[in-house]
């Protein structure tokens, strides 16, 4: 299997399934369209490994500074609350909803830092040849999770229960939910740069298990 970036392979076209024969290079901010569906099957990027790596470490020291800090205040009646994010999860399991907390906790948490973690060892698999974990297993994984990162939608949810609770008290958006804001925002900036061409074609490149 060829070791450079210019690896050359084939990959079917995830809405249609036509086999496409990529091309070894495509340029910066081109799209790819499969010839049957017009579906994009890959956009252009220059430097898309740095890219990832870079914004991936990023994200995940903005996520610890979500959740050292407190996410929203709330302040009625002379009485003020603080809640942080572990408490979006906390809160459920302590009601009872053991599942639905362990869920939530997932999907906002766990999961796409899991993501974060599993594309930049691949990069770093692939790029210094060091194989001390299956990069396969890794793209396994990245590829099951991304579809269960919920970032943005909880970001949206929030906002909506905000409008309801805003008549009822002063509400106060504090420091880690800007931070979550921005770590949704890098979240989704890598996942837009990793389609799943480029992420098999990182692991055909380098990987020998
Ligand atoms: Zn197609």
């Amino acid at each position: 299997m060829a070791h450079s970036d210019d690896c050359q392979y084939n990959y079917a076209c995830a809405e249609c399934d036509l086999l496409i024969d990529m091309p070894a290079h495509i340029p910066h901010r081109t799209a790819l369209v499969c010839p049957r569906c017009n579906h994009t099957l890959a956009v252009g990027h220059r430097n898309p490994k740095h890219h990832v790596v870079a914004v991936s470490i990023t994200a995940i020291i903005v996520m610890v500074i979500a959740l050292s800090f407190s996410f929203i205040s709330f302040s009625a009646n002379g009485q003020q609350r603080d809640i942080n994010l572990f408490q979006a999860s906390s809160e459920l399991f302590a009601q009872g909803y053991y599942f639905v907390a362990l869920l939530v906790l997932s999907f906002i948490i766990i999961l796409p830092i899991l993501y974060l973690l599993c594309l930049s060892l691949i990069i770093v698999n692939t790029q210094y040849k060091l194989h001390f974990i299956s990069t396969h297993l890794l793209g396994r994984i990245a590829s099951s999770i991304l579809p269960w990162a919920m970032t943005e939608v909880f970001l949206i949810s929030v906002l909506v229960a905000l409008i309801k609770i805003v008549s009822m008290a002063d509400v106060t958006l504090e420091i880690s939910f800007w931070a979550y804001v921005i770590f949704a925002t890098l979240f989704t900036y890598v996942a837009s740069i990793v389609d799943s061409h480029r992420l098999w074609q990182w692991i055909a490149q380098g990987d020998k298990w």
